[in-house]
């Protein structure tokens, strides 16, 4: 069956129109049964070839909690990138793979032993902490590991902040960082991460001069670090534009490079802005209501079953399907399937009404959605198919 959407310039300002255009040809072309997202490979390839480039002595580590698919982490690994994990089951995946361990790092700084054991078998070496605990874990299971303190630093401006779980102030990672070669682990660096689709160039200069302040003091006490791990935050663009990878990265390469020795090494741990702006999840209309003055339509993607972050502040792009006559545009409250009343996706969106069935895209949806679903309710997890 032929599907007709009005794509506007909004739409393709989000998505690039090769990856909008791939998607509806699938439309055309499959039989299907929605819900599933749709990931563009290469978009995928174009983000995964800037990322890292205007960084002098770059590594970059894709934090595969951002969309874990096999799939996806199979394309990755074809493209030569390197991997941050969290967990004995991210591990597992990229077991499957046969990815190198030196290809591997683990950057939350509480894992469990369970972890920390599998990850020793494996042979990952590259480690975070921000406690004694950690370290007094990670000595247990890897000795001589190499690790890095996770310092606090601001998220504001951030749409999903990071900051309050994880990090410690200055004086304690110092601590920590001499605790940890007490214990004969290798301290090689520092962490920290700006917060998740941080548009504020400013956090990356703060977290850039405390990272800078802990490391001449850690020089003092004898530990000479080489590794400073500057995380994910990397914006994509949902419904408006964001700040350019390249101008976060001339801004953060040149503080670096004026700064810190010049022989440090740089690690990136992108996440959101490798997979988010390269999926489409492809979503039918199954009802419509008029409650009170407000006009609702349900989805069968809610938040429980992709759509999380919806609730946390990220605000999507949507298109419709036109399958009649050009009808008005109103404001519609977009929810999900299930019978809760938090799964409301959006308010106040204009868009043109849709009809039951038809089909509604979700554009910039390839991170955070799948890999936080349930099955709540009995509604699926999309499927991720890529093109
Ligand atoms: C989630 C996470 C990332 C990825 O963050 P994005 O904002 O998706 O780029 C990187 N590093 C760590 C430690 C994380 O927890």
């Amino acid at each position: 069956m032929l599907r007709t959407f009005t794509v506007d310039k909004v739409h393709a300002g989000i998505v690039p129109e090769s990856t909008l255009f791939k998607a509806l040809r699938y439309l055309d072309r499959e039989r299907y049964e929605t819900p599933f997202l749709l990931i563009d490979r290469e978009k995928v390839r174009e983000k995964v070839s800037r990322i890292g480039r205007a960084i002098r002595n770059a590594r970059v580590f894709y934090a595969v909690k951002a969309n874990p698919d096999i799939e996806i982490l199979r394309y990755l690994n074809r493209l030569r990138m390197n991997f941050e994990i969290a967990s004995e089951g991210e591990l597992e995946m990229l077991a499957r793979l046969r990815v190198s361990p030196s290809r591997i790092i683990s950057s939350n700084p509480v894992k469990s032993l369970k972890f920390l054991r599998m990850a020793a078998a494996y042979g990952v070496s590259t480690l975070s902490f921000d406690s004694a605990d950690e370290v007094r874990k990670l000595a247990d299971t890897i000795p001589r590991a190499n690790v890095y303190v996770r310092l606090s630093v601001p998220n504001e401006g951030s749409e999903w902040p990071l900051s309050k779980k994880f990090g410690v102030e200055l004086d304690e990672a110092l601590e920590l960082l001499v605790h940890a070669r007490d214990r004969g682990l290798n301290p090689v660096g520092i962490t920290f991460h700006v917060g998740s689709q941080c548009t504020n160039l400013y956090n990356w200069n703060i977290a850039l001069d405390k990272a800078k302040t802990l490391w001449d003091r850690a020089e003092r006490k004898g530990i000479a670090l080489s590794i400073l791990n500057i995380g994910g935050g990397y914006p994509i663009r949902y419904t408006k534009n964001v700040i350019e990878i390249e101008a976060i990265e001339r801004n953060v390469d040149s503080l670096i490079f004026e700064r810190f020795p010049r022989n440090v090494q740089v690690h990136i741990e992108p996440g959101r802005a490798v997979v988010g702006d390269a999926g489409i999840m492809v979503t039918t209309v199954i009802g419509k209501a008029k409650r009170g003055d407000e006009d609702w339509v349900y989805l069968d993607v809610g938040v429980f079953n992709g759509l999380m972050e919806s609730v946390g502040g990220i605000k999507y792009s949507y298109l419709v399907e036109r399958t009649g006559a050009a009808r008005s545009r109103k404001f519609w409250t977009i929810a999900g399937p299930s019978c809760d009343s938090f799964d409301v996706i959006d308010k106040n969106v204009q868009m043109p009404e849709p009809r039951v069935g038809d089909l509604m895209l979700i554009l910039s949806s390839g991170a955070y959605t799948v890999s936080y679903a349930s099955e709540f309710n009995g509604f699926a997890i999309p499927k991720t198919i890529l093109l």
